[in-house]
């Protein structure tokens, strides 16, 4: 069986296509979301995922990892305690812990996944999410761009007739559209844009700011040593405000300093009328997802909400004035990426169920090489950027340009291969550097040819040719900077060798670290109480008495609660 899995930067999801339809599968905790976090722990070593994890980011930042999706494809580690992780290992950490809900959930070893990218993820950031599902023990069946995987848990794919939609994903820290089209049992990205800095986090921002110029001179100073944890708990008493002002009219922010509660009221009013600069700039990739798709507004089908921002009233109310009508919210925003990715799970395993869909994308970033030019008064400017396979060119593709040498019995020409958008090829991305030898002739008159060929997954084959000499060379793209990390091998060993905290356990261990975070955040009676239900639990749990662990873990819930709501995910 195949497993389908969004692997977000806030949360992640694991689904499978099961009797004709697609199903969220719950983790440990019984939640369908599992937080993308990693902490360890200080005393066992053992390693955590999820929302244990999460609750663990304020009271021990140094030993947790959050939004590490973020990194993905670059070298940036993170270190947690005594050892250093790339962002594709902490990711495999995730992956692995959602392959384990899926083996208890379905009673069978899993070893294959169809795992969902960002759209715009360039070819390292698609390389090293296959390896950490590799990492993770998972055979990476196939990377689905998210908006196509939203399209997939819509049906999208089952529509007769020609019709385009536009996907409207924002997330944590990410908003991206995408519109797709489908034809004949087709579907193809047509466009995809965004904003890499835009999402929930920002709507939090802005009720941060409301917040300390209400307290002004009654916030920690800067060098008070509370100052950095205040911070966080303001953060929090944001998120928790915004995602109430999604239900309720008004909510409250409380925070704990300095021995009082400071609290402030925020109406869903208010927090428009603050948000309107944010809510403006959801607007541009709007417009230039339809701009480079050549599509009209009018004729799109669908406005697809994706994500879990989309949750915020004032989100859909910007859209709905946006395109004059009512988005379609048929499938929760969180879930429909990972219902998506076990759709296509489910294509892949031929299951008879489904239509034969062909699925296509486009290119997100434009490839292309260096090259130099010659200005008229003989001078050679370097370093220019020739794209040969253009941003938003539908994929799988192919394509060849020829280039010829600039001096006289030139032995090689060298070039590099980039990624991006800059018409000056140091401000794009760097994938790898190629030398093709050439034979001795007069400038200009040695040719090459370079053929980008861009499959499905998103992976770059890049094939050299000199028709003079017949000589070919090729290279799959292989990204340099991976090239000089330890061997995968030993990375994979390593990281099975973590101790992973028992599955059994997780529900336990996230009631402890949310007890713990509380203690930090509420004073007097409010922390009595907590000391003494953690106390109550901690002796429960000693026993290895699983009824009475329950019952105890349970009331220490309902406390927390009581005291701060519902934990959120
Ligand atoms: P995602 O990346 O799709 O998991 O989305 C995560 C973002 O969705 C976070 O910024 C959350 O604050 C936001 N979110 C989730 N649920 C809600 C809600 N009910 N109201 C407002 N924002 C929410």
């Amino acid at each position: 069986m195949i497993i389908g899995i969004d692997l977000g930067t806030t949360n992640s999801a694991v689904a499978i296509w099961r009797d004709g339809r697609a199903e969220l599968i719950p983790n440990s905790l019984g939640h369908t979301l599992t937080p993308s976090a990693v902490s360890v722990d200080e005393k066992t070593g053992e390693i955590m995922v999820g929302l244990a994890a999460r609750e663990r980011q304020s009271t021990h930042p140094d030993l947790t990892a959050t939004v590490f999706k973020r990194y993905m494809g670059s070298q940036r580690s993170t270190t947690l305690g005594k050892a250093s992780y790339l962002p594709e290992e902490l990711s495999a950490l995730v992956l692995k812990s959602l392959k384990a809900d899926a083996e208890a959930h379905l009673g069978q070893p899993i070893s294959e996944a169809v795992i969902t990218v960002p759209a715009y993820f360039n070819d390292k950031q698609r390389k090293a999410t296959r390896k950490a599902g590799q990492l993770a023990g998972l055979k990476v069946e196939r990377l689905i761009n998210e908006p196509t995987a939203a399209a997939l848990a819509y049906g999208i794919h089952e529509l007769e007739a020609e019709s385009q939609f536009l996907i409207f994903d924002l997330g944590g820290g990410t908003f991206d559209v995408s519109i797709l089209e489908i034809f004949e049992g087709v579907i193809e990205v047509r466009a995809s844009t965004g904003d890499n800095r835009l999402g929930g986090e920002d709507f939090n921002e802005i009720l941060v700011n409301a917040f300390k110029d209400a307290k002004g001179s009654a916030l920690p100073g800067w060098n008070d040593p509370e100052a950095a944890l205040v911070g966080e708990r303001i953060r929090e008493a944001a998120e928790r405000a915004r995602r109430a002002l999604s239900t309720e009219d008004s909510a409250e922010m409380s925070v704990t300093w300095g021995g009082a509660v400071h609290s402030l009221s925020i109406t869903a009013e208010m927090f428009e009328t603050k948000a309107a600069a944010l809510l403006e700039r959801l607007r541009e990739p709007v417009l230039r997802a339809l701009r480079d798709s050549g599509i009209r507004a009018q004729d799109l089908g669908e406005i697809v909400m994706v994500g879990g921002s989309t949750r915020m009233p004032l989100v859909r109310k910007t859209v709905t004035r946006m395109f004059g009508r009512f988005p379609a919210n048929r499938v929760n925003p969180d879930e429909a990426v990972a219902l998506g990715a076990a759709v296509q799970a489910g294509l892949k395993a031929r299951d008879v169920a489904l239509k034969e869909v062909v699925l296509t994308d486009v290119c997100p970033y434009s490839l292309g090489i260096d090259v130099a030019d010659e200005r008229p008064d003989g001078s050679v400017r370097s370093g220019l950027f020739s794209p040969i396979l253009e941003r938003n060119t539908v994929i799988p593709a192919s394509r060849v340009e020829s280039y010829f040498t600039m001096r006289d019995n030139q032995p090689v020409i060298t070039f590099g291969i980039y990624q991006g958008e800059s018409r000056n090829v140091a401000e794009n991305v760097k994938l790898a550097t190629m030398k093709m030898p050439v034979p001795p002739a007069r400038r200009g008159e040695i040719g090459i040819e370079v053929r980008f060929s861009y499959d499905i997954n998103g992976l770059l084959e890049v094939d050299v040719h000199v028709p003079r000499t017949g000589e070919r060379k090729q290279m799959v793209i292989v990204d340099e900077e991976a090239a000089a990390a330890p061997d995968f091998e030993e990375r994979r060993k390593a990281l099975s060798a973590l101790k992973q905290h028992p599955r059994e356990h997780d529900a336990n261990r996230a009631a402890l670290a949310r007890a713990a975070r509380c203690y930090e955040k509420f004073l007097g009676e409010n922390r009595e109480y907590i000391a003494h239900l953690t106390r109550n639990f901690e002796t429960v749990l000693e026993k290895q008495d699983l009824k009475a662990i329950d019952v105890a873990r349970g009331e220490l819930l309902q406390m927390l609660d009581g005291l701060e709501g519902e934990t959120w995910l």
